[in-house]
């Protein structure tokens, strides 16, 4: 007999019809002989539509009190989901992040779980109850509701899983598991049987779709194994787990992209201690994270210096960047808000040589200019123009022969 943590996301629980079908994979789950925690966000739609009635009395609706509003949806799908079990003849406890409680920090809108206590749900397993959490919800130290960022309930899952020591944490979403790549660009790609914690957190533009990336960190820290899987159907999806219990040799997992980003860079930047930190500092004191950062070296005393943020943080990246410039006394400031980054992931290429070198000759053949280039232990990104992202990642994909064999 095993402990299961499932979580069913927004879409899962979207309407009765389909908490009714929860509450009877649940009841299966059980029938099995486990002991199930049921993790569930609010049903689908019903976050925005509560943070739109608190926008609407306020541009900048405190957000101790926004959490106070966002919570409740999940209030309602655990008491909706236990009353469905109960009626199928499955004793079912509901229970608050306050009830249990998941401790957070008092950063409202965006907290952090620092500690659950599992005492509670176990004593409901201990009687047989099905324990119904809500996701996405915590409380602080004085008491005021917290909620961990959107997304959050997969982290309330995996920390819940973490905290009973279950044997797996199920995350159940509409789509089927990790892919090789985007299947809406590679309509040949394929589900991933099982993927360790470090790619899945390098791939985190493919798999911030499926699971929130800190949910993934929690995981890693943790060790708690993650299944993705599909509520609508029965197959398994993909296993995000320890790298010890991944026995693939492909060398690459998978491409990522991510489209929205921008280049900055600055020209003859005078070669001196401390610069890059003077070019730096006022960045991350406007809260913009910046991402790649490659920099020349230097023959004549001066470098160029290129670094790339969010699309949405270019204007004043650029700004804040303008300024510096002419205190430090580079020559100018260039930019480029149509970049992407692509990007292809897997532990295996620590140990195999020529990785980049086919990357590189794969996006020249196909006249796929490179702008800025970095690398991990187990991934290499290259900085494009954003109109070569579609066709780079199919070149990719295709490269490393992940697609699916033609007559599969
Ligand atoms: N209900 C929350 C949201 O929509 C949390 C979640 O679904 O994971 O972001
Ligand atoms: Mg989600």
């Amino acid at each position: 007999m095993a402990l299961i943590v499932q979580k069913y996301g927004g879409t899962s629980v979207g309407t009765i019809e389909k908490i009714k079908k929860v509450a009877g994979r649940v009841a299966r789950t059980r029938d099995m002989g486990n002991d199930v925690v049921v993790v569930v966000s609010a049903m689908a739609g019903e976050t925005n539509r509560l943070l739109g009635l608190a926008n609407q009395l306020s541009e900048l609706p405190n957000e101790r009190e926004l959490d106070v509003v966002a919570s409740t949806g999940e209030q309602v799908t655990i008491g909706l989901l236990s009353i469905a079990l109960s009626e199928m003849g499955y004793p079912a406890r509901s229970f608050t992040g306050f009830q249990i409680p998941v401790l957070t920090d008092s950063a409202h809108v965006k907290a952090r779980i620092r500690n659950i206590e599992g005492a509670t749900i176990q004593s409901a397993l201990k009687k047989g109850e099905i324990a119904v959490v809500a996701g996405f919800q915590g409380i602080d130290e004085t008491g005021a509701i917290t909620t961990l960022g959107r997304g959050g309930s997969d982290t309330s899952a995996v920390a819940v899983a973490a905290a009973l020591s279950a044997d797996v944490c199920e995350i159940y979403t509409d789509v089927d598991g990790v892919y090789t790549t985007d299947p809406g660009i590679c309509s040949d790609a394929q589900k991933l049987e099982r993927i360790s914690f470090e790619e899945m957190l390098e791939l985190a533009s493919l798999g911030a779709k499926v699971l929130q990336i800190r949910a993934v960190e929690f995981g890693m820290k943790y060790g708690v194994r993650i299944h993705v899987r599909s509520s609508f159907n029965d197959n398994t999806g993909t296993l995000v787990t320890k790298e010890e219990e991944i026995m693939e040799t492909a060398v690459v997992s998978g491409v990522a992209y991510n489209k929205g980003e921008a280049k900055i860079t600055i020209v003859k930047v005078p070669d001196r201690p401390g610069i890059a930190a003077k070019i730096f500092k006022p960045l991350s004191d406007a809260n913009i994270v910046v991402d790649v950062i490659v920099q020349n070296v230097s023959v004549t005393g001066h470098t160029d210096l290129t670094f790339t943020v969010g699309r949405s943080d270019y204007k004043k990246a650029m700004m804040t960047t303008e300024t510096v410039a002419k205190e430090i006394g580079a020559d100018k400031v260039v930019g480029n808000d149509k970049i992407a980054k692509v990007s292809i992931v897997g532990l295996a290429m620590r140990s195999h040589s020529g990785v980049a070198t086919k990357v590189f000759e794969t996006l020249g053949a196909e006249g796929v200019n490179i702008l800025g280039i970095t690398t991990s232990e187990i991934k290499i990104s290259c900085l494009i123009e954003e109109k070569y992202t579609e066709l780079a990642v199919r070149v990719l994909h295709k490269a490393f022969g992940l697609g699916k064999p033609a007559n599969a």
